[in-house]
């Protein structure tokens, strides 16, 4: 799943790994769990998030590798958040070793868009589900639908940060749609609808062996 942050990746992902019965890997969510556990990773990480910057291609890339590598990876995966710099890409297309061809999903959508959205995003603290506040409110107040637990504010969902990472995003990650087009394997999906319009033409991409 490629895309700015806000466009619905984490949301799509989701709604994928239900359908398809294979693991949902978020590197966010990865990391955000080394920060809570306080490892040495997530005390790098941490420097890193807070600003709306990458963490270093390498410590991602041992991250993600070691996770891909666990069984439950072998009937496929989908990678949400990851890669998001060039060198990041070009590693997976080597460690893929042309065996298996991925199916690049670029969710589109307007800056102006991803800051109403992402100013107004709660996430749940324990399952990681977003609500937004207007749009898709939970429906009991301060908690969780699936899970009852707390609803928090990302601290990397504050404006000044979001425009950063938008920076970011446009600077290290949008070289990727040329990257994957070049490929033939980029579908790009516009995001302004609902989650389920969305959702449809995110499953017509599916080959439907793999369905
Ligand atoms: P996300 O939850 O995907 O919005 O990611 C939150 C933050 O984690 C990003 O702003 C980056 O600081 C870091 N991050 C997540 N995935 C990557 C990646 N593939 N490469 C570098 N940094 C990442």
């Amino acid at each position: 799943m490629l895309g700015p942050p806000g466009a619905g990746k984490g949301t799509q992902a989701a709604m994928l790994h239900e359908k398809l019965e294979i693991p949902h890997i978020s590197t966010g969510d990865l990391l955000r769990e080394h920060v809570r556990r306080e490892t040495p990773l997530g005390k790098q990480a941490k420097f890193f998030m807070d600003k709306g910057n990458l963490i270093p291609d390498q410590l991602i890339l041992d991250m993600l590798f070691e996770r891909i590598s666990q069984t439950d990876c072998v009937k496929g995966y989908i990678l949400d958040g990851f890669p998001r710099t060039l060198p990041q890409a070009e590693s997976l297309q080597n460690r893929l070793k042309g065996q298996s061809r991925p199916i690049v999903l670029n969710l589109d959508l307007a800056d102006a868009t991803i800051i109403e959205r992402l100013t107004k995003r709660v996430v749940c603290e324990s399952c990681g589900t977003p609500y937004h506040l207007i749009y898709s409110p939970p429906k009991n107040g301060g908690v969780c639908d699936k899970c009852s637990a707390k609803l928090i504010q990302r601290s990397d969902d504050t404006e000044t940060v979001i425009l950063k990472r938008l920076k970011v995003y446009h600077d290290q990650t949008a070289p990727l749609i040329a990257y994957y087009t070049q490929l033939k394997i980029l579908h790009t999906i516009d995001c302004k609808n609902s989650k389920e319009t969305i959702f449809s033409e995110v499953v017509a991409h599916i080959p439907q062996s793999q369905k």
